[in-house]
């Protein structure tokens, strides 16, 4: 897992630590080394938006995120209701529905393969998209009922941290043993 790009106020380490969260809730509960890349931009045109783009052995997505006058927002995506409060609350909802579909690569390519047409599997990206914002507004709950613990323990490490490299190794270290 490697965040190749960042033009968030949030430090690299901070989303590091973030999606290492996410990915260990029960509801997700995503292999780490199932992530290649992953960017962060901010947005323009909406309160927040992702992709993510799989293959037969994970996957690799990108954020954006929009700024403060976007939130409170209110997104109602494939019969599923979820508000956002502020921009973190965006964050966390959206980098979970992308972590979501990190975690569908597989289910997603089988599907590809047995499909005779090699076409999208009809109603397939409906049910992804669903199931992304289930488990999204899943671990969102668990963000709020715990959220300024939470962004303490993800502010730990300042940007500038000189140790930085070796914490990012200890944290590689424990994401392959999760
Ligand atoms: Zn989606």
């Amino acid at each position: 897992m490697n965040i190749i790009q960042n033009t968030l106020e949030f430090s690299d380490q901070f989303l590091w630590e973030l999606v290492l969260w996410c990915c260990g809730r029960d509801n997700l509960d995503l292999d780490t080394r199932t992530i290649t890349t992953i960017k962060f931009r901010n947005g323009h045109t909406r309160a927040y938006r992702g992709a993510c783009w799989t293959t037969k052995n994970g996957g690799r997505f990108y954020i954006e995120l929009g700024d403060s006058s976007r939130f409170p927002h209110t997104c109602t995506l494939h019969g599923v209701t979820t508000t956002t409060e502020d921009r973190i609350e965006g964050l966390v909802l959206v980098t979970a529905h992308e972590l979501t579909h990190v975690k569908q690569h597989k289910m997603w390519w089988h599907a590809r393969d047995t499909t005779p047409s090699g076409r999208n599997p009809r109603g397939l990206s409906q049910i992804l998209e669903r199931e992304g914002e289930l488990r999204g507004g899943l671990v969102l709950e668990l963000f709020k009922r715990n959220r300024e613990a939470l962004l303490t323990e993800w502010r730990r490490y300042g940007s500038n941290d000189p140790d930085w490299n070796i914490v990012q190794k200890k944290i590689l270290t424990a994401a392959k043993d999760m």
